[in-house]
C-alpha cells in the first residue's frame, strides 16, 4: 500500500460500509491519507468503528452504525451524509460476512444462506441504491465501488451461498453500470482472492501468517501475501479520477487466481 500522502480524493465525501475491520478499514485509512475531506465508516462494531475513526482523525473521519441489510438505515445514513457534509462522491460498499456453516449443496442450510444473502447481496444493492439516488439528485458524477470476490468468477468446494452472493454482486455492478452511465456515475467492483482479515482469521481459527501460509496455493504470484492495503489500492484506483473512463469493471486483485 503506497505511504505516501498524496491528493487522489482531495475534498472528496466517501462512505464506506464494513470500514470498522479488514479491507474497508485498510482503505478508510488510505482514503482519508489521500486528502479525503471526510471518510464515513458505516458498521455495526461500534466499539471498533469509532477507535478506527478516532485513530484515523475525527476531522476527516467518523464511524456511524449502519446495518446494510435495512433500508431504513442505509437510506438514513446516507442521507445524514449529504445533509452533515454536504455531498457524496463515493460509495465504497464492501460490508459482507462469511457462510457459516460450511454450505456445500446438498446441505444447505436456508436460514443460514437468507442471513448471508441479507448482507452480501440485499445489502450491496441498497447501498448502490440509495448512493446513486443522492448522486442523481445532486447530479454528482461519483464513483461507486462493491466488494466482489474471486469467487464471483469460479465455483468453490464449500461457500455455495458465498459464492452465489458474489455472482450476484457481479450482476449488480453490471447492471447498475449500465443504468447508471447516462447520468455520468461510475460503478465497479473488487474482486480480492482470500486474504487473512479479522473475518477469514475468526473462520478459519489460525492467525495471520499461518492463513497467509495457507493462502498461498491460491495464487500463481509467488514471494508476497495480499494484504488489505493491496486491495485498498484497487479501490482507491476505481474510487479517482485516474480511472474516469472506468465502469462495468471487475478489477480482480488475485496474484493469478489457482481454483481449488
Ligand atoms: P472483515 O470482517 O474484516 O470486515 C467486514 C466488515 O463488515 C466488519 O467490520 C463487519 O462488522 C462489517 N459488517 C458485517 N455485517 C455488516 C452489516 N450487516 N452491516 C454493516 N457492516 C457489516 O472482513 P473483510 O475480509 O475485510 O471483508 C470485506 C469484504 O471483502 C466482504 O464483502 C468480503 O466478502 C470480501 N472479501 C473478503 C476476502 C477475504 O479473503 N478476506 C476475499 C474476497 C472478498
Amino acid at each position: 500500500m503506497s505511504t505516501l500522502r498524496e491528493n487522489k480524493l482531495q475534498g472528496k465525501i466517501a462512505i464506506i460500509t464494513g470500514g470498522a475491520s479488514g479491507i474497508g478499514e485498510a482503505t478508510a485509512r488510505l482514503f482519508a491519507n489521500h486528502g479525503a475531506a471526510v471518510v464515513v465508516i458505516a458498521d455495526i462494531q461500534d466499539e471498533l468503528g469509532r477507535q478506527v475513526a478516532e485513530s484515523i482523525g475525527t476531522h476527516r473521519c467518523t464511524y456511524v452504525r449502519c446495518d446494510v441489510s435495512d433500508e431504513d438505515q442505509v437510506k438514513t445514513m446516507v442521507e445524514q451524509t449529504v445533509h452533515k457534509y454536504g455531498n457524496l462522491d463515493i460509495m465504497f460498499s464492501n460490508a459482507g460476512i462469511l457462510s457459516s456453516p460450511d454450505q456445500p449443496v446438498l446441505d444447505l442450510d436456508f436460514s443460514a444462506f437468507d442471513r448471508l444473502f441479507d448482507v452480501n447481496v440485499r445489502g450491496m444493492a441498497l447501498c448502490v441504491k440509495h448512493a446513486a439516488r443522492v448522486m442523481v439528485e445532486r447530479r454528482v458524477k461519483g464513483s461507486i465501488v462493491c466488494t466482489a470476490s474471486v469467487a464471483a468468477n469460479h465455483g468453490m468446494e464449500i461457500r455455495t451461498d458465498y459464492c452465489m452472493s458474489k455472482h450476484a454482486v457481479l450482476g449488480l455492478v453490471r447492471s447498475a453500470s449500465v443504468q447508471l452511465g447516462v447520468h455520468g456515475i461510475r460503478v465497479n467492483c473488487v474482486s480480492p482472492n482470500a486474504l487473512a482479515t479479522p473475518l477469514t482469521c475468526r473462520a478459519a481459527g489460525k492467525g495471520v501468517e499461518e492463513l497467509e501460509k495457507a493462502y498461498e496455493k491460491f495464487a500463481r504470484l509467488k514471494g508476497i501475501a495480499l494484504k488489505a492495503g493491496h486491495v485498498a489500492d484497487a479501490v482507491l484506483y476505481l474510487a479517482c479520477g485516474e480511472s474516469e473512463f472506468v465502469t462495468g469493471h471487475d478489477l480482480v486483485v488475485d496474484g493469478g487466481f489457482i481454483p481449488p
